[in-house]
């Protein structure tokens, strides 16, 4: 197959600058780049062909050899060995064009083989919340430690490994020359070192410093769940931040109880409310609300006073609040107390009579959960 001209290949003027060069094979690796393109053998041939083109046409001297003999003033195959370039030659030997991580990371972190971001280490917190802050979503404050690039640090290509992060090794085996990339152990594969610092900056040019970073947690979160702030983590020169890891802790409410998204009290009333009704004042995350107990509530009765529960993560609703009605038996009586309710004994009214309409209490239970 007879091969492209490489001015062609990458769409550039044969009186291209090395900058015009840079950027037309910029963009067709990007567009043939195997993790957009997978399983895609022809745009895997496109991105091969444009690198093998750029290969050339970057380097002044092939570029020369090029322009006066073609193809053949490069021995014949172009300079690559005869099967032309692996991805992982591409990658390693193109990766700083694409500005130290960019190009990974447009990707989503590479998968195709190819030069991966670096990326600090992740910050991971707990977050204590209460019941009133879990409910309705809060903004918190949390501080952190991170380590950050000190200002005023300037970095250099490192010049053990050219700025690519990899140290390549040619080794001679019986099925010809292998090459094999190993990561960097100067600068640890991020392609710089550090050239100046202030003096508070460590080797790698970081320092530690306290932030506060405001956080929304949305209402509904739940104990043991992580939120994650991207790149709010610890620097790291040559690469990407990591994340801000944030993890829910719950605080107990000591007379509220979580269930889902809704929160249950239990509410003691005396039998002479039970029996009479009343008005009672009852606590909920919004403050104290009134309700009316009717008259002859059973014990086990749910009252349910809705859209007064948790936010739902993951929409708009919001969960209810459950109210057990548990009736007090009164454990100690005076004389005149215990003759009072003596008189009423045999009364008829006070004879236990469980109807139809007087659920179980099992039967409750099945009805609100
Ligand atoms: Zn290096």
């Amino acid at each position: 197959m007879a091969k492209r001209d490489y001015y062609e290949i990458l769409g550039v003027s044969k009186s291209a600058s090395a900058d015009e060069i840079k950027k037309a094979y910029r963009k067709l690796a990007i567009q043939y780049h195997p993790d957009k393109n997978p399983d895609n053998p022809e745009a895997e041939d496109k991105f091969k062909e444009a690198a093998e083109a750029y290969e050339v046409l970057s380097n002044q001297e092939k570029r020369q050899r090029y322009d006066q003999f073609g193809h053949q003033g490069l021995g014949g195959n172009g300079g690559f060995g005869g099967a032309g370039m692996n991805m992982d030659d591409i990658f390693s030997q193109f990766g700083d064009i694409f500005g130290g991580g960019g190009f990974s990371s447009f990707f989503g972190g590479g998968g195709g083989g190819g030069r991966r971001t670096k990326k600090g280490t992740n910050l991971r917190v707990k977050l204590k919340l209460n019941l009133q802050e879990i409910a309705n979503g809060v903004e918190k404050k949390i501080k952190v430690k991170r380590h950050i690039i000190a200002p005023g640090v300037t970095f250099k290509s490192c010049s053990t490994c050219n700025g690519s992060g990899q140290i390549k090794k040619v080794v001679n085996t019986m099925l010809g020359q292998m090459v094999s990339a190993s990561t960097c152990g100067v600068c640890g594969g991020s392609g710089q070192i550090v050239d100046k610092k202030p003096a508070e900056a460590d080797a790698k040019g970081l320092i530690v410093k306290e932030e506060i970073i405001p956080i929304n947690i949305p209402g509904g979160v739940a104990e043991g769940m992580q939120l994650s702030m991207s790149g709010k983590g610890n620097e790291i020169p040559g690469g990407i931040p990591g994340d801000l890891l944030i993890v829910i802790e719950e605080i107990e409410d000591e007379v509220l109880q979580r269930d889902g998204n809704n929160v249950v009290f239990d509410l003691y009333v005396s039998f002479v409310d039970a029996a009479l009704g009343a008005s009672i004042e009852v606590p909920t995350i919004d403050g104290k609300v009134k309700i009316k107990i009717d008259p002859g509530t059973q014990s086990g009765k749910v009252l349910r006073l809705k859209g007064k529960g948790i936010k739902d993560i993951n929409g708009y609703s919001k969960g209810d609040q459950l109210i057990m009605v548990n009736v007090w038996t009164p454990t100690q009586l005076s004389k005149e107390e215990k003759q009072a309710l003596e008189n009423l004994r045999s009364s008829e009214n006070f004879k236990p009579d469980p109807g139809n309409g007087d659920k179980s209490f099992f039967d409750k239970m099945k009805e609100f959960f």
